[in-house]
């Protein structure tokens, strides 16, 4: 087999299936990677989504058997949206990240890597290969860096030269020896302006995150958010894109490669009141298929109250009311309450004093009592 000349046309065909970067690394362990997980690990700074077992991680060699490199991959998403949202005054809108934007990434990163497996196969029929994308095992930017795609910011994202950070990244390891590709020279610098410019304070020195206090992370859990990230949450349905804003080599990028990527403003910056009453299905059919989607209904709802909260939106105050009164989930329940007392007036505090003899949820009465007390 030669496997420069598999390479290069690897290469060639990345570029025809619409694969806008690619580059080579060793399957060896990741040694400095398991030093970062587990000193993460021992500070609780884990979002908890992640493969829990660090070996599995950071050693390919546990995922296919005698693995000899890793390829990483790269597509270019946008940053604006080609669509403008028709806004009319008072209403109000909350937004999905810019990862979030089109079709859900794993389909469209799986197809390619599938089509990449496919070429290989036919070139190389009993070649070992195993791909993933966000949700397998290894880390998507620990093999991004390696491979060359590009350094990894103090924002903790891939930025590579040519589209920034707003890349998604796959992989696939395999059993074939391709030579490897350099990694980039790190190119922050000095800057510190993502993590000047993320509003909870969650990039710890020099490329560390902590999960728990990522807007990101946050507006995926199910749970009612903590005090402290409420306001700092904004509009924001799910996902937080600040550290990438901010960040200078992002500037002007801006790349419509493809067309699954594509936003539809209803979507990705939808109508909040709306959500507010949405059933199972209609969610399903209008936001199934975008990966902000996938810890289904309830945390986006949650986060629309939220984001109703920050507006102060006084005509949000009829739904509030009735999933004060009506709704199942304590979460949805306790958060109403919140934002009632946020946005204040008679109608939200006559709302809240009426709960508050009713409700037997000992934490709905508490989200019911923090409503109150902006009234004191
Ligand atoms: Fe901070 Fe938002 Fe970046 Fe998370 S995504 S680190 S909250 S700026
Ligand atoms: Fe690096 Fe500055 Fe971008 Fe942060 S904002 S990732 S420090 S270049």
């Amino acid at each position: 087999m030669d496997v420069k000349k598999l390479k290069e046309e690897l290469i060639d065909f990345s570029k025809e299936i619409g694969i806008d970067k690619i580059g080579f690394t060793t399957a060896d362990t990741f040694i400095e990677l398991k030093n970062r997980l587990i000193k993460q690990q021992e500070l609780n700074y884990q979002s908890g989504f992640e493969e829990a077992n660090i070996d599995k991680r950071v050693t390919p060699s546990l995922l296919l058997e005698k693995p000899q490199s890793i390829i990483s991959i790269a597509l270019a998403y946008p940053a604006k949206m080609r669509v403008r949202v028709k806004s009319k005054t008072g209403e109000r809108r909350g937004i999905f990240s810019r990862a979030s934007w089109g079709m859900d990434y794993h389909h469209i990163l799986r197809d390619r890597l599938k089509k990449l497996e496919e070429f290989i196969l036919t070139k190389v029929p009993n070649a070992r290969l195993k791909s993933m994308v966000d949700t397998g095992e290894l880390s998507d930017r620990a093999v991004a860096e390696r491979a060359g795609i590009g350094w990894s910011g103090k924002n903790c994202a891939i930025i590579t030269p040519e589209f920034g950070s707003y890349v998604y990244l796959g992989e696939m390891i395999t059993s074939i020896p391709f030579e490897p590709d350099s990694p980039i020279e790190d190119q922050c610098g000095t800057c510190t302006k993502c993590i000047e410019a993320c509003p909870t304070g969650a990039l710890v020195q020099g490329g560390q995150i902590n999960a728990q206090r990522c807007i990101s992370f946050l507006t995926q859990t199910k749970n009612l958010i903590p005090d402290e990230f409420r306001d700092k949450i904004g509009n924001r349905l799910y996902g937080c894109d600040s550290c990438q804003t901010a960040c200078p080599v992002n500037k002007g990028k801006d790349f419509h490669f493809h067309d699954e990527m594509e936003a539809d403003p209803e979507i990705s910056k939808p109508l909040l009141t709306p959500m507010l009453k949405m059933s199972n299905r209609e969610f399903k059919t209008k936001f199934g298929h975008v990966s902000g989607a996938w810890r289904g209904k309830k945390p986006i709802q949650r986060n629309a109250i939220i984001a109703l909260a920050h507006f102060k939106d006084i005509s949000a105050i009829p739904e509030l009311t009735d999933i004060l009164q009506n709704e199942a989930s304590s979460v949805l329940k306790g958060t109403a309450a919140w934002a009632l007392g946020k946005i204040g007036g008679e109608s939200a505090l006559a709302a809240l004093e009426k709960a508050k003899k009713n409700e037997t949820d000992n934490e709905v009465q508490q989200e019911i009592e923090k409503g109150l007390s902006f009234y004191k």
